[in-house]
């Protein structure tokens, strides 16, 4: 729909939906959205992550396409999987307009393109959503192959070798945000023991497997997770004595072993998704944080993060300074860690940082 202010002036194009977000806008330019339109957007979204060096490359085929508000496109994400686009509509109006997105990654990628798969039904669900009923059936909505159909699930990150599943696994299939975080774990993982907590598909634990940990223990609740993690484990390492999975609650798990380690990735899910949720929130963070602090060894290392967009980097540092306090520990900051650049943010919309971390050193 087009936005006019009172004085009827035009101001933009852009999808309606009754919420708390009533036009989502993708245009400040008339324009009757169709293919060229999608391609030329979604074409500028390619251009700005090959010209920083993001897109594939022969040891990474994995990235962020699209980052909704981040690249003018608010209610669309897709990520690029080694050949297979998976598609994310969080508004009816992007969900509708799926065909013509894929025309238009057809018309960008060629034959590069192998198959594209959407994965709206958890975005548009989750919210509440109801998709109206159309002549095309939308009032089913499933997650299905839009072009072609099932293609290799296995990418390339920084060398390493990831079995992706966008069908079953949670989001698109994958934490793309962290592949910057991932590879500086890197960095400090050499003869250390391993904690990662939160494992989901057991990246952290594979780069600190690569960089010469002694051991790492992976956590995850999920027990698709911890499936997901010895699948990619066995892809690059084979049996390696160094790593064991355990399907554990992550908060338990540091409640009892923590002193085992010295060194910890904490990465949870999103604690808060809105605003009324963040006090909570915030306590869990120090909660969990301050199971971490206590327990790990003396000279160990900390990688801590948070991906609920409503609790901010500022927050989140209170939080972490809190489970600090209460453990008496001398803690370093080493480092501040964010998002990476193909999940980037407009300046005129800050609300799309949600990626926080630090890394501590904790004597
Ligand atoms: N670090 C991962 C992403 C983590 S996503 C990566 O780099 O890919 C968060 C994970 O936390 C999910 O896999 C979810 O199953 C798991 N999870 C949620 N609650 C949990 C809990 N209480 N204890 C352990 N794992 C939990």
């Amino acid at each position: 729909m087009e936005v006019y202010s009172a004085k009827d002036e035009y101001l933009g194009t852009g999808h309606y939906q009754k919420g708390s977000i009533m036009v989502r806008i993708f245009s400040f330019e008339k324009v009757v959205p169709g293919v060229s339109f999608w391609k030329s957007k979604i074409q500028k979204a390619f251009d700005y992550r090959k010209s920083i060096g993001l897109t594939d490359d022969a040891n990474t085929n994995v990235y962020r396409l699209v980052y909704g508000e981040g690249d003018g496109l608010p209610g669309l994400i897709i990520d690029y999987y080694n050949g297979t686009a998976v598609i994310q509509a969080h508004s009816i109006g992007m969900y509708r307009e799926r065909n013509h997105l894929v025309e238009a990654l057809k018309e960008i990628y060629g034959t590069k393109l192998k198959a594209v798969y959407d994965k709206s039904k958890e975005s548009l669900g989750a919210s509440g959503t109801k998709v109206p009923p159309e002549s095309e059936g939308e009032s089913e909505l499933k997650n299905s192959y839009l072009f072609a159909s099932d293609h290799e699930k296995q990418v390339l990150e920084n060398g390493l070798r990831f079995h992706i599943d966008w069908e079953e696994g949670q989001k698109t299939g994958f934490f793309i945000d962290q592949r910057e975080n991932r590879k500086l774990v890197a960095q400090y993982a050499a003869g250390r023991k391993v904690l990662d907590c939160f494992c989901y598909a057991g990246g952290f634990s594979a780069y600190a497997l690569k960089a010469g940990a002694t051991q790492v223990h992976s956590v995850d609740s999920s027990k698709t997770a911890i499936k997901l993690t010895d699948t990619n484990i066995g892809l690059n390492f084979g049996k390696d004595a160094r790593q064991t999975s355990f399907d554990a609650d992550a908060f338990d798990f540091l409640g009892s072993h923590s002193s085992e380690y010295d060194m910890m990735i904490v990465d949870p899910p999103a604690f808060a998704k809105h605003r009324d949720a963040r006090h909570q929130a915030v306590m869990g963070y120090r909660r969990l944080n301050a199971l971490a602090i206590k327990g790990i060894k003396p000279g160990g290392i900390i990688l801590t993060f948070s991906c609920s967009q409503v609790v901010d980097k500022y927050l989140f540092h209170g939080a972490i300074t809190a489970a600090a306090i209460e453990t008496g520990r001398s803690i370093r900051i080493v480092k501040y860690l964010s998002q990476p650049a193909d999940h980037p943010i407009s300046i005129y919309h800050p609300e799309g940082e949600y990626l926080k971390g630090m890394v501590l050193y904790v004597e």
